[in-house]
Parts: structure tokens; sequence; C-alpha cells
């Protein structure tokens, strides 16, 4: 199309490829979605100087102008400045609710670092720059140009689509997800959340090649690995010294791995994303997902951290702190283990290993920053089936993969809460050149409107009462689907 190819630079009439001259010729709606995009951009969200507060404020606006009842569009939150948003677009009741989720809040950006202003939306070079370019404005801005769109057309849904932008998802002690679940529970229950803010497409060359879907992640847990002792003069040694029993304690840990194991997710992930891989790793992957060969998952684990971060519990010595005096023995030494379970693992399990494996009861282990579960969600076909078919028409020849979050996100809390996370982002980010937090951020132009157009064509399929993406059946993995 001559419209998406201008987008790119370069205008393409007939067989002749010359600079595009003309402006784009972008529809309503992605005017729209690109001025509420720029809005958002414009106002500074982050945690040290900014407000979500004002953030929401816009987008309730809007909403209210594009004709949502007061009533359904509340701005509400823990503190003045962390405030989130919260819209209901409300279709027959036929079915529980679906809710749509982005955190307003950005990662802080000095001007002096960027090479321009991090808090205004700048097109260039078909690219999109500014903080929350791709985390996670973009998906908040074209959420809600959805929400804006079906209202407008008065879209039959049978299903209310609600829409939460939230606080401090970054960090800070005012994160909207948790005081939302605490505090107005109702605004945002749903069957399932589709959260902007994970499971990203991927492209290569402007090629779309995988689609990610993120149904579950790992689980975070600190522990503290810590030796007491009466300490004395350094002058005079005794064998028992703190430091070094911590130290022996560590490399002890340090050469264990926790068991490997798959899950749904994990599975269905090998088994999708082999397609994109060299042969031989190709190979191992579909071993893996086909039928769980150890020898494989052993083989991948060892040649990449990712790899292994899939396959199992990791638990890494991540801060060190002993001794009082450079001419003293050490009455303390302590180290912080950071770990991340599998969503399936048992914190106590994790902890009761830490002890077995250390294997001294002089390194008291302790829980400093316990486990919030957070089960997989599972790969139901209501989800995946309009995911598969929107992205075969959209970007021929992608895999849909789904996928396990090594780190941890907002999903978490939900997960916890009972309601099940997809990480479906519409917009594509380019292998090698993903700049969220970082200096610079950006998207690609044509990126941000097909995921306005993903997501738009998704929202209708999961929420309208004539499903028109895709066929229906089982899951992907060939299971029923579960809700
Ligand atoms: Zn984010």
């Amino acid at each position: 199309m001559p419209r998406l190819s201008c987008r790119t630079g370069l205008f393409t009439l007939a067989l002749l490829t010359v600079p595009c001259a003309l402006p784009a010729q972008d529809s309503p709606d992605e005017r729209s979605a690109r001025a509420i995009f720029a809005e958002l951009v414009g106002i500074n969200t982050t945690h040290e100087h900014g407000s979500t507060t004002l953030a929401a404020r816009a987008v309730a606006r809007r909403l209210v102008a594009a004709g949502l009842p007061a009533r359904d569009v509340v701005v509400v939150g823990a503190s003045p400045r962390r405030q989130n948003l919260v819209a209901r677009l409300r279709g027959s009741g036929a079915r529980p609710p679906i809710l749509l989720l982005a955190h307003l809040d950005v990662v802080e950006a000095r001007r002096e670092d960027w090479s321009l202003d991090p808090f205004t939306l700048t097109e260039k070079d078909g690219y999109f720059y500014g903080r929350g370019s791709s985390d996670i404005k973009d998906m908040g801005a074209i959420f809600v140009q959805t929400l804006i769109r079906l209202k407008r057309e008065r879209a039959p849904l049978d299903r209310d689509v609600i829409l939460a932008l939230t606080a401090d998802e970054e960090g800070g002690d005012d994160n909207g997800v948790q005081w939302l679940l605490a505090n107005r529970r109702p605004l945002i229950e749903a069957a399932y959340v589709i959260n902007g803010d994970g499971g990203d497409p991927m492209m290569r060359d402007g090629q779309v090649h995988a689609r990610n879907v993120q149904a579950a992640e790992k689980v975070y847990m600190d522990v503290r690995l810590e030796v007491d002792n009466p300490g004395g003069h350094s002058s005079m040694p005794v064998r028992d010294n703190a430091i070094y029993r911590l130290s022996a304690a560590l490399s002890r840990l340090g050469a264990y791995q926790f068991p490997m194991r798959l899950n749904e997710i994990t599975r269905a992930y090998f088994a999708r994303a082999a397609a994109a891989e060299p042969d031989t790793i190709a190979a191992r992957m579909r071993m893996v997902g086909e039928s769980g060969d150890t020898a494989a998952m052993r083989r991948l684990a060892a040649g990449s951290a990712w790899y292994n971060a899939v396959l199992r519990t990791t638990c890494v010595a991540t801060r060190l702190e002993g001794g009082h005096a450079n001419n003293a023995l050490p009455q303390t030494a302590a180290a912080n283990v950071n770990c991340r379970l599998l969503p399936d693992e048992h914190p106590d399990a994790v902890v009761e290993t830490i002890r077995r494996v250390v294997d001294d009861t002089a390194v008291q282990v302790t829980v400093t920053s316990p486990a919030v579960p957070s089960p997989p969600s599972p790969l139901i076909a209501e989800v995946l089936e309009p995911v598969d078919s929107i992205t075969a028409s959209m970007w021929p020849g992608a895999a849909v993969i789904p996928s396990m979050e090594t780190g941890a996100t907002d999903g978490l809390f939900l997960r916890n809460a009972g309601i099940p996370v997809y990480g479906v982002s519409g917009v594509p980010l380019e292998d090698g050149d993903v700049r969220a937090h970082g200096r610079d951020e950006r998207i690609r132009v044509e990126a941000f409107y097909q995921g306005l157009e993903f997501t738009e064509r998704l929202v209708r399929a999961l929420a309208s009462d004539g499903r028109t993406e895709g066929p229906t059946g089982g899951s992907i993995t060939g299971r029923a689907a579960t809700d």
C-alpha cells in the first residue's frame, strides 16, 4: 500500500520508487490515536518528577468526549499524584468483562542524556521517539483509541471492555494494579486481562517474524544468607570466620542447579519458537517442546542463560556485606540471594533446597522478600484463536509463541488474585533495538499503526457477540479451553 510505504519514507507508484513527498494519509482513527499518544508522551509521568494523575485525567476527558458516561470513567488511586484511570465500555453482559491493561508511568528520562526532548513525541526517520513510546504509552493510546472507536461504531459487544491505565508499574509505593485489587476490585473484575505491556510482536528488516503471547512469569523471591560470629582482633585469627563460612556456603550454592521442568507455556514456547532458530538449536527446541527430551533440555540450558532461566528455578548471589573494620575479625557476613521461581515451584521447597545445599547450620537462611505466587494462565482458545488468525492475516508467516517472562510484571498481582493475564502487545519491536527504559526510546511509526489495527481487531474479536475473527476449536496445545 502506498500509504504504508509512505510512512517508511518511500512511495511506490507502479514500478517507480521515489522519496515520499506526500503527507501520510492517516485515517481519522490513526490521527486520533497519534494525538492521544502525543498527549500521553507529553505528560511527564515519572515517579520522580511526574504525575500519572494528569495523564489519567487527559484520557478521561477524551473518553467522556467520545460518549462514555462519566460514571463509567473514573480516576482513582492511592495518592494525589499517582492516580489510575479505569473506564468501562458497556456490552450486553452476556459474558464477564475483559480488562485491557497498560501503565501510565514511565522510567525517568533526562533531557541531557537524550538527543531530543524525551517528553515530546517526535516523528523522525520513520520512528516515533519519546519516553514511553515503547513502554508503554503506545499501547495506552492504542487501547484508548480502540474504546473510542468501538463506542463510535456502537459495536455490538456481549461483554464489558474495561480499560485500566495504572500508576507505579516501574517503581514506587503506589502500584496501581495492587491498589485497585485491594481497594476497587469490582471496577476491574474480569474473566481475563489483555496486558499491553508484555508479549511483543518482533520484527526484523520490517517483517514481523514472531508474535509472543506472555502467559506466565517467574516468581521473585529474595533470601538472605547470614553468618554471625563473636569476632575479635584480626592479629589473632581463629579458624571459625564468618566471611569464610559464608563464602564456602555461597560456593556450594553457586555450583548447584535446580532441576529442569516444563509447564504448558514453556512446552508450547519451545515447540513454536523453534522455527526462528538455527537448525541445531531448532532441533533441540522441538525435542523439548514435543517430547520433553531431558538431554536436549540440558544442552539448551548449558548454552544459553535465557533457556536456562526458562527451564529451571534460579537462585543467584547478588549482594554481599560483611565485617566492620579492616583490623577486626568479622562479626557478620551476609549475602542476598535472588531467586526466580518457576511459577509452579513452592517457595518453601526452594528455601529448604538452599538450606540443604548450603549444608551449614551456622548459615541462617531467611526470606527477606517473599514470593507472590503467580500461576501460569491457561492457553485458552478464546484468546489464542483470534491472536492466531489476526496474526496470520496481518503478518503472514509470523509464529505465535506463548512465552514465560523470566522477569516480573504487574500481571503477577492479577494472576495471584486469580485473574488470568495474557501479554499481547500489538506494536512490533525490532530485533536488537529494544530501548525501553533507555535513551532515545522509540518505535517504528508503521509499528504503532499496525499495533492499532491488531489491537482493535483483537478487542473486537474478544468482545463481539458475532465472533468474526477465527474459527472455534481446541487451544493451540490441543487441550480443551479451560474457561
Ligand atoms: Zn512497562
